[in-house]
């Protein structure tokens, strides 16, 4: 008998159970497949060894794709039979997302492992928790027992941040069944407020400013590259497999405080790595690579040869030009919100991702480098429209603006093209321009300034003059005996443009310039501008 305690060392050979199923094309993997119970078999060629799994072979097959089976081989680590290792080391060799090892000629699983006996040695992580987990944690543990449930989960990206060691945004809270009473119950002991219940039996609960999402623990599938799963309820293993990355992977049982890492996530994390659970995951959703830009860049992540091969399958299969273009547009609004948009983006470009997107053929990316680097006053919905603007061109509507509004933006962004000239005009004084673009959209005037340098100064100038008002305002005018209507109006705007162009500071110098250029309208509309006394102040919002 073997001595497999965890101190004890184990050559790879003892772990041998037997060969395993080698195949080198379709074929052949599909007699193995129905021939033999297997769920992975091993694949040897072409400079590649790994495994093929029935998941992934099998989803091939219902995708209609036809590819050398090369291409679905997941590479999972290797040893010679000579090697010898820790039950600690092999333990975590085989938190892979096949939960396989390749012994030269065999493979050994995590199934296996048990089998043997050995145990699952893993040190305890330090973890610091935040007052508003453990107030959750305790409400949660009291709404699980209320509703009858052993157990209850923190999954995905927040225990993947407390890993990190990173202060947790998002509390997604996963439960094996009851959903609805445990959510309900929940709601109610932590006070909060069940906003939303969505497809799939999620549910919202609004809590102390954080939105705490609670969900049923699920498989999904695909049934075609690019759609929204079909969604069945499920243990909580598939749960963590359907995910996007390993290091989402993880859940964290709130009554023992450990984490659940089938997947080796935390290894991952550890070694700064982006894994993928499949070589399919990017064609099933290949949002996934939106997202792996986004954490990639976020937390310094390298890329798996997994995730590279699985990357490359799904550019060759044109999966991007799936996708619908509200999902497109959302992740976009999704990169736009991390720290530093402009890194996903590079990520991107790097890869060979955006130019499988629908961009337009005048794109260049320094005009989209410009616009994030960008210090110009806007709101974050109007950079994404400028952006999609660059990236798109005339097709913007693949990137999911609605059509009216599309027709806007690009109107807009082709008039500006236009009147470079009359913008970049020192003759002309900064209020003409002013009032020229205040009629366009904001994002067709950033997006200019982006693509056209020889803009930055104008544009500039002009955007700061936007908010530029008068003293005297609609009111103040009234005051002083101006009737309403278009007079009023026209007053209105000769002000502002002389306090733009600079001609004019303060309500004094305001009022000496009406009556120096409308005294003959004033007077007949009998106004009591020179009897001003001061009360009538203004500096609003003009007319
Ligand atoms: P972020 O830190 O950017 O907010 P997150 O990890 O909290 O990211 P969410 O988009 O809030 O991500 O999703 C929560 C979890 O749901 C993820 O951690 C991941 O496990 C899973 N998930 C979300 N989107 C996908 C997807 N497209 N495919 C697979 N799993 C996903």
């Amino acid at each position: 008998m073997k001595d497999f305690t965890p101190a004890a060392k184990i050559r790879a050979r003892d772990l041998k159970l037997g060969r395993a199923l080698l195949v080198r094309n379709f074929q052949e993997a599909e007699e193995a497949f129905s021939r033999a119970g297997e769920e992975f078999l091993l694949f040897e060629g072409g400079g590649i060894k790994g495994v093929i799994s029935r998941l992934v072979w099998e989803k091939a097959k219902l995708f209609g794709l036809k590819l050398p089976l090369e291409r679905l081989v997941f590479e999972v680590p290797s040893l010679s039979s000579e090697e010898i290792l820790s039950a600690p080391q092999l333990f975590r060799l085989l938190k892979n997302p096949a939960n396989r090892i390749i012994i030269e000629d065999s493979l050994f699983s995590l199934k296996e492992w048990h089998l043997l006996g050995l145990k699952e040695e893993e040190p305890p992580l330090a973890l610091s928790f935040s007052p508003a987990f453990r107030d959750l944690r305790q409400k949660a543990l009291s709404a699980a027992a209320y509703t009858g449930l052993a157990r209850v989960f923190l999954v995905g990206g927040g225990v993947r941040d407390m890993v990190l060691g990173l202060p947790v945004a998002d509390f997604d809270l996963m439960v094996p069944e009851k959903v609805t009473p445990f959510a309900q119950n929940l709601a109610r002991f932590l006070g909060g407020e069940l906003v939303k219940s969505s497809l799939f039996g999620t549910y919202k609960i609004a809590w102390q400013g954080l939105e705490i999402d609670v969900t049923q623990s699920r498989w999904e599938y695909y049934e075609a590259p690019a759609r929204l799963p079909r969604v069945f309820p499920g243990p909580l293993v598939w749960d963590l497999f359907r995910r996007d990355f390993t290091i989402n992977a993880l859940a964290l049982d709130l009554k023992t405080l450990k984490i659940l890492d089938p997947f080796g996530g935390i290894a991952d994390l550890g070694a700064r790595r982006l894994e993928i659970l499949h070589l399919l995951s990017l064609v099933d959703d290949p949002t996934r690579i939106f997202r792996a830009a986004r954490y990639a860049t976020r937390f310094g992540l390298k890329p798996s040869v997994n995730f590279k091969r699985a990357l490359s399958l799904a550019l060759d299969l044109e999966v991007l030009s799936l996708l619908s273009p509200a999902r497109l547009k959302n992740e976009v609004f999704r990169i736009l919100k991390e720290k530093d948009p402009l890194a996903p983006f590079e990520w991107l470009r790097a890869r060979k991702v955006l130019e499988k997107l629908p961009t337009g053929k005048d794109f260049s990316f320094s005009s989209l480098k410009r616009l994030l680097a960008g210090d110009l006053p806007a709101k974050r919905e109007e950079i994404l429209e400028a952006l999609l603007l660059l990236l798109a061109g005339e097709a913007l509507v693949r990137w999911g603006v609605p059509d009216q509004k599309a027709k806007r933006l690009l109107s807009g962004f082709k008039e500006i093209a236009k009147e470079r000239d009359f913008l970049c005009s020192e003759k002309v004084p900064l209020s003409a321009k002013v009032f020229w673009l205040e009629k366009l959209p904001r994002a067709s005037i950033l997006a200019a300034w982006a693509r056209w340098p020889e803009l930055d100064q104008p544009l500039r100038e002009a955007l700061a003059a936007f908010e530029v008002r008068p003293e005297l305002n609609g009111h103040a005018l009234k005051a002083l005996g101006v009737p309403s209507g278009p007079l009023l109006g026209k007053l209105l705007k000769r002000l502002r443009a002389a306090k733009i162009d600079g001609q004019v500071k303060g309500r004094k110098e305001e009022i000496a310039l009406l009556e120096k250029e409308f005294s003959h309208v004033l007077a007949a509309g009998s106004t009591r501008l020179d009897r001003d006394d001061g009360s009538a102040t203004g500096g609003g919002d003009g007319a």
